[in-house]
C-alpha cells in the first residue's frame, strides 16, 4: 500500500467566510509523487504538472489537486463529503499503484471540453433562466465543470442527452 494515512483540515475560504462551501487540505503521511503519472493516465487529469509533480481533476464542480504530499479539494458541502472523496482517492491511488506495471504513465493534460460543442447542445435563446447572462457564458461554466445541463430549465430531453453524453467523457466521478 502506497498511501496509508492522511490528516485533513476542512475550512472556509479566508477571502469570503460567508461562502457556504468549504475547502479541504489533506497532508499525506507518505510521498505519493511516483504514482501521479499513473493516476493521471487512469483517471484523465484535467491538468498535469511535471515539476513538482501534480495532477488536477475536475468533478461535479470541484477541483481536486493531488501532489506528492498533499491533496486539496475545493467547493465541498461539508467535512463528510471531504472524507468521502479522500477515501475514494486513497483507494484509487493504492489500486493504481498496485497495477502500475500494466499502465502506461501519462505526463500530459487531458483534452478539455470545447465551449462551442457545449453551446451547440443548448437552446441558445439567452433567456437567463440559468442565472447566466447568455448561453455562451453558461456553456463556459459547463466546460469548467461549474454547471451541468440540469441548470438550464428550457433544455430539451434530446439536447440534455447530447450534452450529458459529450461531458461524460471529461468527468471523473458522478
Ligand atoms: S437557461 Fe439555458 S437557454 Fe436560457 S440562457 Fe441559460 S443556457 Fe441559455
Amino acid at each position: 500500500m502506497l498511501l496509508k494515512n492522511y490528516h485533513k483540515e476542512v475550512f472556509r475560504a479566508k477571502c469570503n467566510t460567508s461562502f457556504q462551501s468549504v475547502h479541504c487540505i489533506a497532508k499525506l503521511d507518505q510521498d505519493i509523487s511516483a504514482v501521479l503519472p499513473y493516476l493521471n493516465a487512469e483517471l484523465g487529469g484535467y491538468a498535469y504538472l511535471r515539476d513538482p509533480p501534480a495532477v488536477t481533476f475536475k468533478s461535479a464542480g470541484k477541483l481536486i489537486t493531488v501532489q506528492g504530499r498533499e491533496i486539496a479539494v475545493n467547493a465541498l458541502q461539508d467535512a463528510q463529503e471531504a472524507e468521502k472523496i479522500l477515501q475514494w482517492l486513497k483507494i484509487e491511488i493504492n489500486t493504481v499503484w498496485e497495477r502500475r506495471s500494466e499502465i502506461e504513465p501519462s505526463f500530459e493534460s487531458a483534452a478539455k471540453p470545447q465551449v462551442i460543442e457545449i453551446l451547440r447542445c443548448l437552446p441558445r435563446t439567452n433567456c437567463r433562466e440559468c442565472g447566466s447572462p447568455t448561453c455562451l457564458v453558461f456553456a463556459t461554466l459547463v466546460a469548467q465543470g461549474i454547471k451541468t445541463a440540469q441548470a438550464c430549465p428550457p433544455i430539451s430531453a434530446d439536447q440534455q442527452q447530447h450534452l450529458d453524453g459529450y461531458m461524460r467523457g471529461f468527468r471523473l466521478m458522478e
